[in-house]
């Protein structure tokens, strides 16, 4: 396949930049070769430099629900930059964005604005310590809270896909605070809150895990989660950058029916600019400054851009409908893999949650980061650009959630599964044949 401009830009940006990329998945280690350089995108679709068209399962990694360059937000934005772009002072913008979020995530009282998922996860741990007076924070293996240096022990998304679990850089000191458990292991996490009582400033989760793949929680472990913290008055972090607004408007705790203390959001709440959000219980958000104790702040928060996004993204959600329309549209891609996968005999598990879809090249069953592990990494590889190949762009990782959009039609997905097909027979067909 003609990449021909790609490496070319890929071999400039690297003198000039770190791997040329900057957030390492970006950088197709995992996958082999040269990642493609993107020119422009729209609905679906990306193009390259060369001016190839793909089918887009990425969608810059979640924030895009509603396709690339969605009309009313593109306007929306375009009409926000001509009446400046940042003011360090409040709008009525802000209000508005934290009112929708209020209204639409269940546990959600009070919110701040950041500028990233990281941001904001790192500034829930901090308010979780502040409010308890505690240190330590429980997570669990494969989940990926952003690259905060607490989170980063056993950590998911480009952490595990470049074989880094404990980034250099991350004293022993805040190693030390942080335990961690496997996902879905309810025994572990219970023996871990009778070990240390009264030290756990907090619990965080991915409700529903996304970056280790996509894993599933087992029916009673997030109501453990509830229980174990309450009654030890540790708070419950629910960290849902990738699945809030994506697999209900309120979230995964909307869909399983718990109220978590705080809860972190990010990607689509920015309408994909740059927005990351925590909140939740008014008492805990009231130890935050100005209000009380806990610092925290930012120069572009709140940045009338990324909220004008926000808000027309999260004003289209509103519409329940929109899940309906996703949720079929998931089912397809997904019921259409399985059973490709099936028919040319290749070992694989599927999950889902509405647009939010992954499949581990294991027989499974697949419920944490230790049977994650189990897939086929090289045959993911290889599948990731026999599509690529024919015109469809996954995940450069098998340890990444899929993602679709409102604009992923049925056409789009029948599309995507006889590519899927067809590259399966060109793979798995014998030597002799080829
Ligand atoms: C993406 C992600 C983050 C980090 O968000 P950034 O905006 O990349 O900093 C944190 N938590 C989860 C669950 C995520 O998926």
């Amino acid at each position: 396949m003609n990449l021909e401009r790609s490496l070319s830009a890929f071999e400039r940006a690297k003198r000039v930049i770190p791997g040329g990329v900057n957030s390492p998945v970006r950088a197709f280690r995992a996958v082999g070769g040269s990642p493609l350089f993107v020119k422009s995108a729209s609905g679906c679709t990306i193009v390259d430099l060369n001016g190839r068209t793909y089918i887009d399962y990425v969608m810059s990694w979640g924030p895009l629900i509603l396709g690339h360059a969605y009309p009313p937000v593109v306007k929306a934005v375009q009409g926000a930059a001509a009446r400046g772009t940042s003011y360090g002072a409040p709008t009525e913008l802000e209000t508005e964005l934290a009112e929708l979020v209020c209204g639409m995530v269940p546990s959600v009282e009070k919110v701040r604005f950041v500028s990233s998922g990281t941001e904001a996860t790192m500034s829930a741990l901090r308010l979780a310590r502040g409010f308890t007076k505690r240190d330590k924070v429980v997570k669990f293996a494969g989940c990926y809270h952003g690259h905060g240096d607490s989170f980063l022990i056993s950590a998911g998304s480009g952490a595990l896909t470049n074989g880094v679990p404990d980034s250099p850089g991350i004293t022993e000191g805040t190693s030390r605070d942080t335990i961690v458990v496997e996902y879905n292991d309810l025994d572990a996490v219970t023996a871990v809150f009778a070990a240390n009582p009264g030290e756990i400033a907090a619990v965080i989760v991915e409700p529903y895990a996304g970056n280790m793949g996509l894993v599933l929680p087992v029916p009673g472990f997030l109501q453990r989660l509830r229980e174990l913290t309450a009654r030890d008055d540790a708070l419950l972090i629910f960290d849902e950058v990738m699945t809030g607004f994506r697999v209900a408007p309120g979230g995964a705790q909307e869909r399983e029916g718990i109220v978590p203390d705080l809860t972190t959001l990010g990607k689509i709440i920015g309408g994909g600019l740059p927005v990351g959000a925590f909140g939740g219980r008014a008492d805990v958000m009231a130890a935050l400054s100005p209000e009380g104790p806990v610092y925290q702040a930012g120069t572009l928060s709140g940045n009338p851009l990324a909220m004008t996004a926000g808000i027309t993204t999260l004003r289209a959600l509103s519409d329940q409908a929109i899940y309906r329309q996703l949720d079929a549209i998931g089912k397809r891609l997904g019921e259409g893999l399985d059973s490709i996968f099936t028919r040319h005999g290749v070992p694989h598990t599927m999950a889902r949650a509405g647009s939010l879809f992954g499949f581990f090249f294991t027989e499974g069953p697949v419920h944490d980061l230790r049977t994650a592990k189990k897939a086929n990494t090289q045959f993911y590889a290889r599948f990731f650009h026999a599509m690529l190949d024919r015109g469809v762009y996954l995940a450069p990782s098998q340890f990444e959630a899929g993602f679709l959009s409102t604009a992923h039609s049925a056409a789009d997905v029948d599309r995507t599964l006889a590519a899927a097909d067809d590259a399966l027979a060109s793979l798995l067909a014998p030597a002799t044949r080829r």
